[in-house]
């Protein structure tokens, strides 16, 4: 018999789901992916278009190989309303879409609001933390900025996209810095009371290569910010920067309004992780960044693209009748910079525990890099263009 499974968001999660929902069918399965813009920008190696070490170019992909080599139809629009009870859903041209399981994987939104002053002005206060023109604004603000000025980073509250992710930013700014503006200063804001991840590495590698250049300030929560003059008002204090750098508090993609369903802390969508199907809507499904996650899960690209490999089996086992596999296993990689030469990483494996119902991590199963270096980012660039083919290829 045949299907239809329409994938929205052709990120990490929805590529990887919609190529290997065509690899693990035959004809029968059709498989739609909607995806709002026309290329793939990789947020993982964008801090490093940030601090001049790479292009743009570098981190841009397009969806051919989805169309050409699996048989994926790839519409370029943005959803917008979902009818679950009909399974129905439409898009901004008007297209209409009848689906028998629905995957969505549109990552974050974000929630400037929060932030006086902040919605509204993302050219003159970028977030870059979606990569695409607000990777190459905020690149571009670094540049201009006059030496001895201040480059502030504000980090929000977690749960947020990629833990390392801020930490890492602050070093490749260093060390665009430390090249060609030797007296600039990088403060990190943080609203957290500690470094999210790899806490003991980033530190090491802020003492030796970039002495007295970063200064990290935990429980710096952001009230609210002035884009004229670029001014941070935090609890205790106000802080003027040259470029100011805000990555804002982060909840579900929106488009998972359309479905109605209960959101966790209004923010994420919480799935039965066996199957990825919505608690509360049934054949919808959900993955990465969008989703409550499991216990020590990462909002990670890694952790969408595996993730989307257990959406794909479980919805093709559901379409054709059968119980979804009943112990998944997946992991997580995830490679940081502390210099545009040297990188380190985390590992985690993550088993589905049956009596909890919700993968757990597996003790003495994966690691932290013991110091930073260049064979790591050898080995970073390689994980990037894996995933990359992995996802889109
Ligand atoms: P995305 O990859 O964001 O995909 C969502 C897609 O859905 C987007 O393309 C969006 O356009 C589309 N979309 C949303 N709504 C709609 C709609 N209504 N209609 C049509 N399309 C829609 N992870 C790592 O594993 N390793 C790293 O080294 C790493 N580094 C990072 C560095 C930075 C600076 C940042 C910001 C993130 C990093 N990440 C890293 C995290 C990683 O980017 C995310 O975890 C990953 O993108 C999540 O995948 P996703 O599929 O949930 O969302």
């Amino acid at each position: 018999r045949s299907a239809h499974v329409v994938v929205v968001g052709g990120g990490f999660g929805g590529a990887t789901a919609a190529k290997y929902l065509r690899l693990w069918s035959d004809a029968n399965v059709r498989v739609t992916l909607i995806e709002r813009n026309a290329r793939f920008v990789s947020c993982p190696m964008s801090n490093l278009v940030i601090g001049g070490m790479q292009t743009m170019a570098q981190i841009t992909h397009d969806y051919t190989g989805l169309r050409d080599h699996h048989g994926v139809r790839v519409v370029q629009d943005t959803v917008t309303a979902i009818d679950p009870a009909a399974r129905e859903l439409r898009l901004a041209s008007g297209e209409r879409l009848h689906y028998d399981r629905l995957l969505l994987s549109p990552g974050i939104d974000f929630m400037p609001e929060r932030i006086d002053g902040l919605a509204g002005h993302e050219d003159e206060i970028p977030h870059a933390w979606k990569a695409g023109p607000q990777t190459t604004i905020l690149q571009r603000q670094l540049a201009a900025m006059p030496d001895g000025g201040v480059f502030a980073i504000h980090i929000p509250k977690a749960p947020f996209r990629c833990p390392p992710g801020p930490y890492e930013r602050a070093s490749l700014v260093a060390d665009y810095c430390r090249r060609h503006k030797p007296r600039a200063k990088v403060l990190v804001l943080d609203a957290n009371a500690d470094i999210q991840s790899k806490k003991g590495l980033f530190l090491a590698a802020w003492g030796d290569r970039y002495r007295g250049m970063i200064e990290y300030r935990p429980n710096n929560q952001l009230l609210g910010v002035d884009a004229r003059t670029r001014t941070a008002k935090l609890e205790f204090d106000d802080v003027k920067a040259d470029v100011l750098n805000v990555i804002p508090p982060q909840r579900a993609g929106k488009v998972v309004e359309l479905i109605g369903s209960r959101l966790v802390n209004d923010r994420w969508v919480s799935v039965d992780w066996l199957s990825t199907e919505v608690r509360d809507v049934p054949n919808v499904h959900v993955i990465g960044d969008a989703t409550l996650s499991a216990p020590r899960m990462p909002k990670s690209g890694t952790m969408a693209n595996q993730q989307a490999k257990v959406a794909a089996a479980a919805i093709l086992h559901l379409l054709a009748d059968l119980p979804p596999n009943p112990a998944p296993v997946v992991m997580n990689t995830c490679y940081s910079y502390v210099g545009g030469d040297s990188a380190m990483h985390v590992a985690s494996v993550h088993r589905f525990d049956t009596a909890e119902h919700t993968f757990l991590p597996v003790e003495g199963a994966g690691g932290l890099s013991a110091v930073a270096s260049p064979a790591e980012a050898t080995a970073a660039q390689a994980w990037a263009h894996n995933i990359w083919a992995d996802m889109l290829r």
